[in-house]
């Protein structure tokens, strides 16, 4: 028998599904695959629910549904001033997982090279590769996580087409700076390159930080497509509703790579994310402040039970040095050891990297968009199997 494409033939099952699998085994806490343990809001499911019974529910236009690409233009105005033209520059994808695949291409032919800042999340690798793309990876390194300017800039090459900028960054919460962003802006026109942004953790940014998309830096509204999701902003991570905001050279392929990946997504759910993206900045507010203090919880939780704590910014994620615990072996084992033992599942923050021989193996992450108390009681339960 012939072999299957040499990407997803040789690929395993992602680490959320498998440490999701091993904490329903072993009836763990699921502080691993980032996902809210509540519904979402009230009103924008409400808004999906009428929607589906009133219609209608037959294929909404390709790009998405007007309301829904209206009000993605309309947020890009009111949060980061940007001027978007709804119907050339929007596109709703099934998810931001498939707006990353279609810009990715849209944008990569076999032989060009795509940089990502490890750790990275886990499907940037394989679908550039998919692309015939070869993948630069270059590690930022913890605690701080701290943009490697000269490691950066000798990854970039006159093959280089593109960057994935991931702000705020899975796993690592790093919210990036302006100077930062810059930095990549500098080394992106000097080298003539894009970069595909995956913002979708733009509204989970925390106390004393400020989400800067890119594409808002001199001379990147040109070079940057910018990729959103309603499943972190609106807490429906199930909904798999992704937008992309771009200019219009760019959205016009990666258009074309929607139409034949999913070509559109169901109508009742885009309705209600028009609806919700409307919603008033209190909602908005309270959806990173809540957030926030779920996170103190949790590392206040982890350093209670030994744990040296990284800090995080924004998105879901904590991550932990588990050293301080005595443990010795690899954060693999470690994530297994607490699921097994202390019923609590983590995820290895090594599976954030192409090559785990590069990674650091001493840090989980932990995911905190779950009730106090189940964030309570995971503390105390690795409290527990810490002092065991
Ligand atoms: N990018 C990052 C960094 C993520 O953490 C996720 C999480 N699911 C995605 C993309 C995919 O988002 P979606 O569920 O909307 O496909
Ligand atoms: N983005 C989620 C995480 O990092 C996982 C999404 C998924 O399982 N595909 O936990």
């Amino acid at each position: 028998m012939r072999p299957a494409n040499h990407v997803f033939a040789n690929l395993g099952t992602t680490i959320f599904t498998v440490m999701s699998a091993l904490a329903a085994e072993h009836g763990a806490i699921n502080l691993g695959q980032g996902f809210p343990d509540d519904e979402g809001p009230d009103d924008v499911r409400a808004v999906a629910a009428k929607a589906l019974i009133d219609g209608p529910n037959q294929y909404p236009p390709m790009p998405g549904l007007p309301a829904l690409r209206q009000a993605v233009a309309a947020s890009n105005k009111r949060f980061y001033g940007m001027e978007v033209d709804w119907q050339k520059q929007v596109l709703v994808t099934s998810g931001a997982t498939e707006a990353l695949g279609d810009c990715l291409m849209a944008l990569l032919n076999p032989g060009d090279e795509a940089i990502i800042l490890e750790p990275a999340y886990d499907c940037y690798k394989p679908i550039i590769e998919a692309a015939g793309a070869k993948c630069i990876s270059v590690s930022l390194e913890p605690p701080h996580w701290s943009l490697p300017v000269e490691k950066l800039a000798a990854a970039f090459s006159d093959k280089t087409k593109l960057i994935l900028v991931n702000t705020p960054m899975n796993p690592t919460g790093k919210v990036f700076t302006r100077d930062e962003l810059q930095v990549i802006a500098d080394l992106m026109l000097k080298h003539d390159t894009y970069a595909v942004c995956d913002e979708v953790y733009e509204h989970l940014v925390f106390s004393g930080h400020t989400h800067v998309p890119l594409m808002t830096l001199p001379g990147m509204a040109e070079r940057c497509v910018r990729v959103g999701s309603a499943g972190k902003t609106f807490s429906l991570t199930g909904w798999k509703i992704g937008y992309i905001t771009g200019p219009e050279n760019l959205m016009t392929p990666i258009m074309k790579a929607h139409q034949f990946v999913t070509f559109t997504t169901a109508p009742a759910t885009q309705t209600a994310i028009a609806y919700g993206l409307g919603k008033d900045d209190t909602y908005f507010q309270s959806l990173a402040s809540s957030l926030e203090a779920k996170r103190d919880i949790l590392a206040r939780g982890l350093k209670e039970a030994g744990f040296d704590v990284l800090p995080t910014d924004g998105t879901y994620f904590i991550s932990a040095d588990f050293r301080p615990l005595g443990f010795s072996g690899t954060d693999d084992e470690f994530c297994r050891d607490i699921t097994v033992k202390a019923k609590v599942a983590a995820i290895p923050l090594s599976a954030f990297y192409a090559d785990p021989s590069r990674a650091p193996r001493h840090l989980a992450r932990f995911c905190f968009c779950k009730q106090d108390e189940i964030l309570l009681e995971s503390s105390r339960r690795l409290l527990d199997y810490a002092n065991k």
